[in-house]
């Protein structure tokens, strides 16, 4: 993992953290502690945007790299490029980035095999520290 600033990013990289952070402004949480957004972009440019929807049990709680790579996936996408997400957890670490949960990086890890490496950005709410990884690095023993 690498730790990069806004500026080092390429364009269309600036532009998906964006969009991330516009899809985070959608978040809908019943617990209040988290808020995440997520966009993607495929090979051919195309982006999708999701949020988090935190419902009371967690099991039912749509986490923002769910919607974003169901979104893609009820388009016919398939060719993922870049991953970015944005966020923070209000009661434990309100300036850290959110990481992907454990179910998360699997979900990611079926569709993700063939994106760049280090393809997936994880900022903190402002964007003060920004984490360029891949699904290689997050989930280096994938189930399959
Ligand atoms: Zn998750």
């Amino acid at each position: 993992m690498k730790t990069i600033t806004f500026n080092e990013l390429k364009k269309e990289e600036q532009e998906l953290l964006l969009k991330a952070k516009e899809a985070a402004s959608h978040y809908y949480n019943l617990k209040g502690t988290h808020y995440v957004g997520s966009a993607m972009q495929t090979q051919d440019g195309a982006i999708f945007q999701g949020s988090i929807v935190r419902r009371s049990a967690p099991s039912s709680t749509t986490c923002s790299e769910r919607m974003v790579i169901d979104h893609a996936i009820y388009a016919g996408k398939r060719d993922y490029k870049i991953l970015a997400l944005i966020g923070f957890n209000i009661d434990k670490s309100p300036n850290n980035p959110v990481f992907p949960c454990g179910p998360c990086r699997q979900i990611i890890s079926d569709y993700y095999d063939n994106a760049p490496s280090g393809s997936i950005l994880v900022s903190n709410h402002d964007m003060s520290e920004i984490i360029r990884t891949d699904i290689q690095e997050l989930l280096p023993v994938a189930y399959k």
